[in-house]
C-alpha cells in the first residue's frame, strides 16, 4: 500500500513532460517563423448557395516549416494565443489578406471580400479597431472587401465593450460574422445585440446533415434564426453533394467546404478565379 501511495502524487507524468517539450519547442519556432516569414495564407472559397458563384474567401493560416514539415492550426494557434503571439500573427494576417484582396482587385477580378479569423485576445487589444482602420489605408482595400470572423467564446467577457467594438468596425464598413456558431456559449439575449452581418454554423452540426436527424434539425432552426435576425447564414464543412443540395433546400445563403475547393495557396487560388471568368 505504501508503493502504490506514492504514485498518487505523480501529477506530473513522462507523457505530460514530452508534450510540455514539444510546447516549448514550437513556442520557441513559432517566434522565429513570424520573423523568417514561414507562416502562408491559404484561401477558401466561399459560395453562393443559389447561383453556385464564389462570393468570397477565408484567410486560413498555414505554417510550414523547413524541417518539420506543416504544422496544422489547430496545434500551433493554441500556443500562439497562450503565449500572446497571435497578436502579432494576426495583425500580419489582416495586412496580408487584405493586400493580397487588394492585388486581385487591381488585377481587374470581381472583387470579393476576403474573411479573416480574429481570435479573442487580438480582438480585445484597445487598439484593435484602429489597427484594422489602418491596415484599410495602407492597402487602399474598400473596408466592405473585409469580413471578421469571430468566435461567440472571443465575446462573452466584457460584452458592452466587445458591442462597441464591433459597431466601430460596422461604421467603418467592415462586415462581422460569428464563426463556430453553435459550439460555444452562445446567449440569445447577447446575440440580438450583436451588430453582425453573418453567422457561420459550425461543421460539426453541418456534417452528415442529409443522414442524421439532429444535425437537419439543428440547421433548419439556425437558418430560421438567422433569417429572422436579418442575418445571413454560411456553412462551413461542406463535403458532398447530398449536404450541398440539403443547405440548398434549406435556403443557407453560402456554403464553403471541401466539397467546392480546398484551401489553396493564393498563387492557385488566383488560377481559380482567372479559370472562372
Ligand atoms: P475555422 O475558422 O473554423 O476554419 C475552418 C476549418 O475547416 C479550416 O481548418 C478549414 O481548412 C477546414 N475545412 C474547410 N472545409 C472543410 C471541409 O469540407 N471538411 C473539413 N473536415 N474541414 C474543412 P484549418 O485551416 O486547419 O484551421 C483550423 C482553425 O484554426 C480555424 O477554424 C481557425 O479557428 C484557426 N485559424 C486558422 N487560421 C487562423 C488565423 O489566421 N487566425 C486565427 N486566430 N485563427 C486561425
Ligand atoms: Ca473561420
Ligand atoms: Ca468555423
Ligand atoms: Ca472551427
Amino acid at each position: 500500500a505504501k508503493n502504490s501511495g506514492r504514485n498518487a502524487y505523480r501529477l506530473y507524468t513522462p507523457k505530460m513532460n514530452v508534450e510540455y517539450d514539444e510546447h516549448l519547442r514550437l513556442e520557441v519556432h513559432l517566434r522565429r517563423a513570424v520573423e523568417k516569414r514561414e507562416l502562408q495564407l491559404y484561401y477558401q472559397p466561399r459560395v453562393d448557395t443559389k447561383s453556385g458563384q464564389i462570393k468570397g474567401m477565408e484567410a486560413l493560416l498555414r505554417w510550414i516549416h523547413p524541417e518539420m514539415g506543416f504544422i496544422s492550426p489547430a496545434k500551433f494557434i493554441p500556443i500562439a494565443e497562450e503565449t500572446g503571439l497571435i497578436v502579432t500573427i494576426g495583425e500580419w494576417v489582416i495586412r496580408e489578406a487584405c493586400e493580397q484582396n487588394r492585388r486581385w482587385i487591381d488585377c481587374g477580378f470581381p472583387p470579393l471580400r476576403v474573411s479573416v479569423n480574429v481570435s479573442g485576445l487580438q480582438f480585445q487589444q484597445a487598439n484593435f479597431v484602429e489597427l484594422v482602420r489602418s491596415i484599410l489605408e495602407e492597402t487602399g482595400l474598400d473596408p466592405c472587401y473585409l469580413e471578421l470572423e469571430i468566435t461567440e467564446n472571443s465575446m462573452i467577457n466584457d460584452v458592452e465593450d466587445n458591442i462597441a467594438t464591433l459597431m466601430r468596425l460596422r461604421e467603418m464598413g467592415v462586415y462581422i460574422s460569428i464563426d463556430d456558431f453553435g459550439t460555444g456559449y452562445s446567449s440569445f439575449s447577447y446575440l440580438k445585440r450583436f451588430p453582425i452581418h453573418a453567422l457561420k454554423i459550425d461543421q460539426s452540426f453541418v456534417r452528415d446533415v442529409a443522414t442524421d436527424k439532429n444535425n437537419a434539425a439543428i440547421v433548419k432552426a439556425i437558418v430560421q434564426l438567422a433569417h429572422h435576425m436579418n442575418v445571413s447564414l454560411v456553412a462551413e464543412g461542406v463535403e458532398d453533394e447530398a449536404t450541398f443540395r440539403f443547405l440548398q433546400a434549406e435556403r443557407c445563403d453560402e456554403v464553403q467546404g471541401y466539397f467546392f475547393s480546398r484551401p489553396l495557396p493564393a498563387e492557385e487560388f488566383e488560377r481559380m478565379l482567372a479559370a472562372g471568368e
